[in-house]
């Protein structure tokens, strides 16, 4: 059992096996072991489309025409969007856009400029 990785979040080392996943009872936290070692920390890690790890206040451009939830608008491809702010979520970019407002993206369309 002392083979097991502590768990990432509180460190706690009663960490066991649950099929593929590894369970913290302390904190009830679930991870993949394989991912746990890849990202080193419980920090997450977002990238953009061609795999730039990106940080709030970057500034990206959107690699295709995004649709705005609840409206006709469109950003397109090659808005550029300063200043995002990394969030939980499907949606992980918070930003403010050119005649749109306030919008959520996902970092999978975009690339950082
Ligand atoms: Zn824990």
């Amino acid at each position: 059992m002392s083979t097991l990785p502590p768990c990432p979040k509180c460190n706690s080392e009663y960490t066991y096996e649950d099929g593929t996943q590894l369970v913290c009872p302390e904190c009830a936290h679930e991870w993949s072991p394989g991912a746990a070692a890849e990202a080193g920390d419980s920090e997450r890690v977002i990238k953009d489309s061609v795999g730039n790890v990106l940080q709030d206040g970057d500034s990206v451009s959107v690699i295709k025409d995004l649709k705005v939830k609840g409206s006709s608008l469109v950003v397109k491809v090659g808005t550029k969007v300063k200043n995002i702010r990394l969030c939980d979520g499907d949606h992980d970019i918070d930003c403010k856009i050119d005649g749109i407002g306030a919008m959520k993206l996902k970092s999978e369309f975009v690339r950082k400029v």
